[in-house]
């Protein structure tokens, strides 16, 4: 295996207006490779005073990054878009080396992060206003869009890559310059990119990425009042918190939160197709994603065939290391991730649940835990309301539709939801009926760069993706021109 400190695109400094720099302390914070637990590299352990730093450095950025035109800005996204394919490989590679995810996941989201800035460099050329006709004759409404300013980007660990240029694309590309702190466990993923966005051609200043304590960073950009737009993914928990604190300075905030996706299986679906579905939601990155799938409802003709045909399918998996082609399971982020992930089982368990396959940790030992499926989950277990955030996939047997509906919709998240038939009346019922951002039909898998990626209740705020992805950047200022007639 090539030693992650020999790829071109590894940096261990921060990118802040277009250096790269220590710490102000020299400090340093270490970062682990999951699947082995040693020490693959550090990063700097920034405050306070070079959060203030990016900050300023973005603002001293922006007047000429919204000066530019929509097709020069457009053209630098591209050619980092470009440079990011031509260096897929060294990407996967770095973000499985500090994330853990299997190689070929990696691979799939360095493409779909990608896909981002390709969509977006072609958004920023379509940014229109209005016109509107104004009740007087001798005056018009004109509505112009135009970039918020510095936007300050907090991400997490599950997809070091894609949550980055998900939000910083559409920024980038309408006019603001964007500070991004990533996760303190996989920063390289980011500061690779920053390496490439260097190259594209970004102005100094304009995209910067700076590592360390997430309290002091957090807090600098939640309350600077240079800092126009913070855009968040993690836990609902850490968003509730920085939400109180960008109120200080009325920013504007996206927020994509934690998730809890009912995934429901009825008598008429394809039962093949769901299980592959149910393979792809709940088994993607070891089931830690926002979108998994955390409670599958079979309906009862169906339940004992599809039980029978995804405990086949698990079986098959091979857990280990994400650099070996293959494995399909990688390890778990944490000692803490394993913890809740084990807390979750053993208490579905004492409320009457069967393992079906799994159950325990792997015997690889360290972060590793085996796929794991549940039967007979009591709607009182913890796994039934939390976030597991881990490769468990608990199984509930329901009657009817209506009976599904309120079920699934009992959670106060509403992130993305599932579900499998091939009625036509109940698939319009069914997609309107759950409270859910995203609802996959017939599909596990729903994210794509087309289409708006988010949540509603305590799933988040905002849209990122789609056509729509662009508006959480702009202002809309309406100009009255009067005075025609003259
Ligand atoms: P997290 O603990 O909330 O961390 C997310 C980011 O916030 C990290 O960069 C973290 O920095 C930072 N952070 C931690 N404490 C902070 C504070 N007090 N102030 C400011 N920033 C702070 O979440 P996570 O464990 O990394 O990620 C898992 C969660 O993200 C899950 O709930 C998942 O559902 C959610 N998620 C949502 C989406 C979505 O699109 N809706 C996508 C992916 C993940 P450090 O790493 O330095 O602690």
């Amino acid at each position: 295996m090539m030693n992650i400190k020999d790829f071109k695109l590894f940096r261990d400094k921060n990118y802040i207006d277009g250096k790269w720099v220590t710490a102000d302390s020299g400090d340093t914070i270490s970062v682990n490779n999951p699947a082995n637990l040693k020490e693959i590299g550090t990063v700097p352990k920034c405050g306070t005073s070079e959060t203030k730093k990016a900050i300023e450095a973005a603002n001293k950025a922006w007047p000429d990054w919204k000066a530019k035109s929509a097709r020069q800005r457009s053209d630098i996204l591209r050619k980092w878009f470009d440079l990011i394919m031509n260096n897929k490989e060294e990407l996967a590679q770095i973000m499985t080396i500090e994330q853990g995810k299997p190689i070929n996941e990696s691979r799939g989201e360095i493409g779909y992060g990608a896909s981002f800035i390709e969509w977006f460099s072609e958004e920023a050329k379509r940014v229109y206003g209005d016109t509107i006709p104004d009740p007087m004759t001798d005056r018009r409404i004109v509505v112009l869009k135009q970039p918020v300013g510095v936007v300050a980007s907090i991400t997490p660990w599950n997809f070091p890559n894609a949550m980055i240029t998900r939000k910083c694309a559409p920024a980038l590309a309408v006019g603001c310059p964007v500070v991004i702190k990533p996760a303190s466990q996989t920063p390289f993923s980011a500061l690779a990119l920053a390496a490439l966005a260097e190259e594209a051609g970004f102005p100094k200043g304009t995209l910067n990425v700076i590592t360390g304590k997430a309290s002091e960073i957090g807090d600098e950009l939640a309350t600077n009042p240079i800092v126009r737009k913070l855009s968040f993914t993690g836990s609902t928990e850490i968003g509730k918190i920085l939400l109180q604190k960008c109120s200080g300075t009325v920013k504007k905030v996206s927020m994509e939160l934690g998730g809890h996706a009912p995934f429901i299986v009825f008598n008429d679906a394809n039962i093949n197709d769901a299980v592959a579905g149910a393979m792809q939601s709940k088994f993607r990155n070891t089931g830690q994603t926002c979108v998994c799938a955390n409670r599958i409802y079979v309906q009862e003709k169906v339940h004992e065939e599809f039980c029978k045909k995804f405990i086949e399918e698990v079986s098959k998996m091979k857990v280990g290391d994400g650099l070996n082609e293959e494995n399909s399971s990688g390890p778990m982020i944490d000692e803490h991730s394993l913890t809740k992930v084990e807390e979750h089982v053993e208490d579905a368990i004492q409320y009457g649940a069967k393992v079906a396959i799994g159950g325990s940790r792997h015997s690889l030992g360290m972060n590793f835990y085996q796929p794991t499926i549940l039967t007979g989950v009591s709607s009182e277990a913890k796994i039934t309301t939390e976030e597991t955030f881990g490769p468990v996939a608990p199984i509930y047997k329901f009657k009817d539709e209506n009976e599904v509906i309120e079920l699934a919709n009992n959670s106060p998240y509403g992130l993305a939801s599932y579900f499998y038939s091939r009625d036509i009346g109940r698939i319009w019922r069914v997609a309107e009926a759950l409270e859910y951002g995203m609802v996959g039909v017939n599909t596990g898998l729903t994210s794509k760069a087309e289409a708006p990626f988010g949540g509603i209740k305590e799933s988040g705020l905002g849209r990122e993706g789609s056509k729509y992805g662009v508006d959480d950047f702009l202002e809309i200022k309406y100009i009255n021109m009067c005075g025609l007639d003259k």
